[in-house]
């Protein structure tokens, strides 16, 4: 909620040149927050990845490359993406998650930094490669962390990562294959607002660090909270620097290590806005509706994991409020929002759903065969269409 942002009137002639729904992105939002980032942690050996899953579009990836930001992959795919967004190999990570042994192969012919996450590929990759390539473990700590049960990924039911308490196991592949272990992994969750989080990872890695004496760095994740709405809680990024510090600090057995962080969410919820039109009003005996042309299968993070999202009419800014619920345009409940205070809504007015940039796009979908929106990116003050929207020829594209 502060900071650099996008105004009312600028969304909205955006939203006019380029048509609705669309998703706007805002540049120099994710300098601040990157920027955030490192004076947040200036004090530590600390290397960023952005988690490009919240965000792929290339040209954003080609931005937080600029920025000197490095990135961690959740596919193959993203990692082609990145490299061909301009990101040298080493500056790639793919932490890989129950997936074929082939794509994590493909990642090595490819030169990026693998994160494996099962005993399975472990002995894969030993078998394939021995000592020959530097390779990550991704952990399962079992903390509990994280906005809820859906997000939450380092807990001990999840199925992220090794669990710890097989250490035993890591260490006789490690020694069967003579495995170069350069990474430790851990990440928790999503919407981690608690620094205490990260201190606790870190205790469970220190344990564990001198069984690796080959480590270059170890990896505590992503999950940083951002502000949904006014007065929300959030990490203290400046508290997790000095926490992160000082437990590193104290610690001579990590002395040398990098410390990488994975920052999605943090790095491009905020610079982000979806809007979209206003169709139809629907008073009804109990709810007035407001539809407009979007859905799940634009912003699916309301329905999914009852995210909230801020909502504002951007073109009747200064009328009187009244109460709605706002709710899509496709056949399945699609509710963004019940009992919102709107500007008073007219049938045409543009509404803006803010801290869009993270896992909106990247969610998105062709249910009921309707199309994926625009993107474009505001830099230096000036609107960029950096993907169009889908036509009708995109949805028989692969029809045989
Ligand atoms: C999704 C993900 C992240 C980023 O999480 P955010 O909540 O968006 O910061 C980081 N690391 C890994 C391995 C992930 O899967």
């Amino acid at each position: 909620m502060s900071g650099v942002s996008l105004q009312p009137q600028e969304l909205a002639a955006i939203a006019r040149e380029f048509g609705t729904p669309v998703y706007v992105y805002h540049a120099e939002k994710i300098a601040e927050q990157y920027n955030k980032l490192k004076h947040a942690f200036s004090g530590s050996n600390v290397h960023f990845f952005y988690a490009c899953k919240a965000l792929t579009n290339p040209h954003i990836l080609s931005y937080v490359r600029e920025l000197g930001s490095n990135v961690d992959c959740s596919s193959i795919n993203e990692v082609k993406l990145a490299l061909h967004a301009g990101f040298e190999p080493e500056r790639v990570l793919y932490t890989s998650n129950g997936i074929a042994f082939e794509e994590i192969a493909e990642a090595k012919e490819l030169g990026v930094n693998i994160n494996i996450d099962s005993l399975s590929n472990l002995e894969k990759f030993g078998a394939a490669y021995g000592h020959s390539y530097p390779v990550g473990i991704r952990l399962r700590p079992n903390i509990m962390a994280g906005g809820n049960l859906k997000i939450s990924t380092g807990h001990d039911k999840s199925k992220f990562g090794v669990p710890v308490e097989q250490l035993e196991d890591i260490l006789a592949l490690v020694k069967k294959y003579d495995l170069f272990i350069s990474n430790l992994h851990i990440h928790t969750g999503s919407d981690i607002k608690d620094a205490d989080v990260f201190v606790k990872g870190i205790e469970v890695l220190f344990d564990i660090i001198p069984h690796f004496p080959e480590l270059r760095s170890v990896d505590l994740g992503g999950g940083f909270k951002v502000p949904y709405k006014e007065g929300d809680a959030v990490i203290d990024i400046a508290l997790v620097g000095a926490k992160v510090k000082e437990a590193f600090d104290s610690h001579p057995q990590a002395k040398g290590l990098q410390i990488w962080f994975e920052p999605g969410k943090f790095m491009v919820s905020e610079c982000g806005y979806l809007v979209a039109e206003v169709n139809v009003l629907k008073q009804t005996p109990s709810t007035h509706f407001v539809s407009v042309n979007s859905g799940f299968n634009h912003l699916i993070r309301p329905m999914f994991y009852d995210a909230y999202h801020r909502i504002e009419n951007i073109t009747n800014t200064d009328a009187p409020k009244h109460t709605y619920s706002i709710v899509g345009n496709i056949c399945e409940t699609d509710t963004f929002a019940w009992d919102r205070e709107l500007n008073e809504v007219r049938e045409g007015d543009l509404l803006c759903f803010y801290n869009a940039g993270a896992y909106g796009f990247e969610m998105s979908s062709n249910f009921n065969s309707r199309y994926k929106p625009a993107e474009v990116l505001v830099k230096d003050g000036k609107p960029m269409l950096i993907r169009k929207r889908d036509v009708f020829e995109d949805l028989l594209r692969n029809i045989v």
